[in-house]
């Protein structure tokens, strides 16, 4: 899967990231500025004129995101969500649909269902596990199909290839949205996809101090339009936001590697607890998605999801107990965090067929002992 030039961890600590020139300084420099010297009228050093057209910390944020996902040009932006409604504004026009996953992040149906929607832009739901179910969804305006793998909570899987030959037989763009899996896991642009999608906030800055997004393209002309887009529109990452990215990339592959170690070790524990229901892990051999996730991606990620046997009363009460486990939204840092998503982070999804059920509860596995996590998740669910 990952197999252009340097290994992962290399780029992730050197792509986009030499000395800086000037200095020697190791570490790319924090560039506070929003203008630039000209020497002389239209005399650009180094092409910068004004930093929401274009800062180095963000360029080299940019240019390491990309080595990252294998994909020519990143761009970086204020948060997931700016990144994901700047794609959608370049890509769709009024009358245009976009198909998307059934349980996708609630944010992105929000931003379809309230926001574009208002500018004419449909939408269409589907389980993308289901092949045939998308092709009966696909229209001749589907300009989109979004995909989230794995979903968010649920972790369900979808085959992205396969996602991108029906994409691209209608004529549309096969969006991945890797916040989950991370590039270190999974590089969907490598299995044919268009564009990739993160919300760095996630593992990406890693230690939940920064909010952040970026979208990665390979072909030239979406690259051009959507870099047109990132000035035009202006949601972009600010410099300082952009180097904590870049400062939590550079130990992306020894975080996923203890995130998901704990997280399998946790999942095994959870399968034999009376308490749980079920336990929604794609690594796990009888989740359904196992083999198309083992095929896909190099690990199964630190994201874990179960269902408890006394409902949403049970749900509850084990958030409310956990105390290693800090129960609060998002993901993707490296402290554990427990939530419920039905009241949390999908409560917008409330009576949308994105609803998610009651007795969830989703656990961002973080990188402390896993011997204190699982006596945590003993005492929460006691
Ligand atoms: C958090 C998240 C987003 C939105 O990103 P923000 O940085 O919060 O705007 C999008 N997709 C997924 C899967 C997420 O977890």
């Amino acid at each position: 899967m990952d197999t252009a030039g340097p290994g992962f961890n290399t780029r992730a600590i050197h792509a986009g990231q030499d000395p800086d020139p000037a200095t020697g300084a190791v570490i790319p420099p924090l560039h506070l500025t929003t203008t630039y010297k000209q020497d002389g009228v239209g005399g650009l050093r180094g092409g910068y004129e004004y930093s929401r057209s274009g800062n180095p910390t963000r360029t080299a944020l940019q240019e390491a995101l990309a080595a990252l996902e294998q994909g020519t040009t990143g761009l970086a932006f204020a948060s997931g969500l700016a990144a994901e409604d700047t794609l959608l504004r370049t890509v769709c026009a009024p009358g245009s649909h976009v198909v998307l996953a059934g349980d996708a992040y609630g944010g992105t149906f929000r931003l379809l269902s309230k926001v574009a929607a208002r500018w004419g832009v449909e939408h269409t739901p589907v389980d993308l596990g289901d092949p045939e179910a998308l092709r009966a969804a696909l229209r001749p305006s589907t300009r989109v199909v979004w995909c989230e793998t794995p979903t968010n909570p649920l972790l369900n899987i979808a085959d992205i290839a396969l996602l991108a030959g029906i994409a691209h037989d209608a004529g549309a763009l096969l969006v991945v949205d890797n916040t989950f899996a991370s590039p270190y896991l999974q590089q969907p642009l490598t299995l044919g996809a268009d564009v990739v999608v993160h919300s760095t906030t996630k593992y990406l800055g890693g230690h939940s101090d920064v909010v952040g997004g970026a979208l990665v393209v390979s072909d030239p002309e979406l690259a051009e339009q959507l870099a047109f887009s990132q000035n035009a529109m202006g949601a972009v990452a600010g410099p300082f936001d952009a180097w904590l990215v870049l400062r939590g990339l550079k130990t992306l592959g020894v975080r996923m590697d203890r995130h998901q170690a704990n997280a399998a070790r946790i999942a095994e524990f959870l399968l034999g607890h009376p308490a749980v229901g079920a336990v929604l892990y794609p690594g796990l051999p009888d989740h359904p998605g196992h083999e198309i996730a083992a095929k896909q991606m190099s690990g199964f990620g630190g994201m874990l999801s179960f269902r408890l046997a006394g409902g949403e009363p049970a749900a509850l009460r084990a958030c409310e107990r956990a105390r290693v486990f800090t129960l609060a939204e998002s993901l993707g840092g490296v402290e554990s965090l427990i939530e419920h998503p039905a009241r949390m982070t999908h409560a917008s999804a409330a009576g949308s067929p994105l609803e998610v059920p009651a007795d969830l509860v989703r656990l961002s596995v973080g990188i402390e002992d896993v011997e204190d996590l699982l006596a945590d998740l003993d005492q929460a669910l006691g």
